[in-house]
């Protein structure tokens, strides 16, 4: 068997983890610091915009399209496997338009979803009104609705992959840090070879080593002599609770416009999101309480209802965002055979996630000695 170490529980490291899990060849260790999807996953939205997405070609339109396509089957299977029941919202996505939007760029995008076996609908002030009650009209001039994407919780799905992925073999060990690796010197042609992990002391034999670290896949690089630079992008969000929110009869998708995000999680709750926040000159970055109270002034300017609606929680997280490449970072680690990173996947990791598990396993497919 061949032994495949993960570092990362985070959706990124779990997905990858229990789709590896259906081949009985490999042997699975899948490690984290802290508790599975603790870092920048426990924060994210869930959010799945993929055909709303203006990209319809090229890697960014190919890795949303898998991903969606995987998620369509991939939510039921696990509900099945682990009995864990994952809360999504199937209602798809309501995509506000305000003055100065460009309509004909969105029934443009609307032809071409057509023609890839997509529906995307663009409506009018009066169409929003009847299927999203809550929506001020006063600020829109209508809206793009799209009914195959999809919004999920991921701190359960991490949750049900990391049982899925256990109850398929996989190893878990959580509470353990990744702090060194053991190389195989490079020959005259060959790349360097991890030959295992060290984990608090002990050392896990790899034939492959995974790096789905988000944030902590820098460090992990730079002790392997690489540079990868990844920057912490923070983003904020609410809990509100609203008992008189108006909706279509068995209608009430995830409302969005100008990048702030309204999705009702059920019992009358909704996640208000997300702040986008750069870290400061020295690299560092703190919530900023002006850009929450922002976000939360703009959610009511969309839904003035909300303005009575208490605010239950609010909390952040950060997102992993690779500089000098595009997001995410999906490759071998450069000088190394069996290093593979998957990692830097900004605000799209909920979403890219099982298109990223496909292509790491290509990556050892390719390698040639993978047991199919
Ligand atoms: C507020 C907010 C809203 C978001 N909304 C969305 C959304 O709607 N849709 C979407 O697709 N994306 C969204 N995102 C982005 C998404 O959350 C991230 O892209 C994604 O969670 C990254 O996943 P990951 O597994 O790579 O990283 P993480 O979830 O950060 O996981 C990395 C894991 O690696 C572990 N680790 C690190 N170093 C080590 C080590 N040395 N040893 C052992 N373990 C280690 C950490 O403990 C952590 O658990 C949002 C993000 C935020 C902050």
């Amino acid at each position: 068997m061949k032994k495949v170490v993960i570092i990362g529980s985070g959706i990124v490291g779990s997905t990858i983890a229990f789709e590896l899990s259906q081949n009985p060849k490999l042997d699975i260790t899948l490690i984290d610091q802290n508790n599975p999807g603790s870092g920048a996953t426990g924060a994210a939205l869930g959010l799945l915009m993929g055909i709303i997405s203006q990209k319809t070609k090229g890697r960014a339109w190919q890795l949303k399209e898998a991903s969606l396509k995987r998620y369509h089957t991939l939510i039921e299977e696990l509900e099945s496997l682990t009995k864990i029941k994952i809360p999504h919202n199937k209602d798809g996505i309501v995509k506000l338009l305000f003055e100065g939007d460009n309509v004909d760029k969105w029934h443009k995008l609307a032809e071409t979803r057509a023609n890839q076996g997509y529906t995307l609908e663009v409506w009018d002030k009066t169409q929003l009104k009847k299927r999203c009650p809550e929506v001020n009209l006063s600020k829109v001039i209508g809206a793009v609705y799209s009914p195959s994407d999809l919004q999920i919780s991921p701190p359960i799905l991490t949750q049900a992959l990391v049982k899925g992925a256990s109850l398929r073999g996989v190893n878990c060990q959580f509470g353990v840090k990744v702090d060194n690796f053991n190389v195989l010197p490079s020959g005259e042609d060959d790349d360097k070879f991890c030959t295992s992990v060290e984990v608090g002391g002990a050392s896990i034999l790899a034939d492959f080593v995974i790096i789905s670290a988000g944030l902590g896949s820098m460090a992990l690089t730079e002790s392997l002599g690489n540079e990868l630079k990844i920057i912490p992008v923070l983003g904020q969000a609410l809990l509100v609770k609203s008992d008189s929110w108006q909706k279509e009869k068995d209608f009430n998708p995830v409302i969005t416009g100008n990048d702030i995000h309204i999705a009702p999680m059920g019992n009358n709750e909704f996640w208000l999101g997300a702040t986008v926040e750069f870290p400061n000159v020295q690299e560092f970055s703190m919530a900023d309480e002006q850009l929450l109270d922002d976000l939360h002034r703009s959610a009511i300017a969309f839904c003035p209802i909300l303005k009575t609606a208490p605010i239950m929680l609010s909390w952040s997280g950060k997102r992993p965002r690779p500089e000098g490449q595009p997001a995410p970072v999906i490759q071998k680690l450069q000088g190394y055979s069996n290093i593979i990173l998957a990692t830097g996947h900004y605000r799209n990791g909920i979403l890219l996630a099982p298109a990223t598990a496909m292509q790491v396993e290509q990556l050892i497919i390719d390698d040639g000695e993978f047991p199919i």
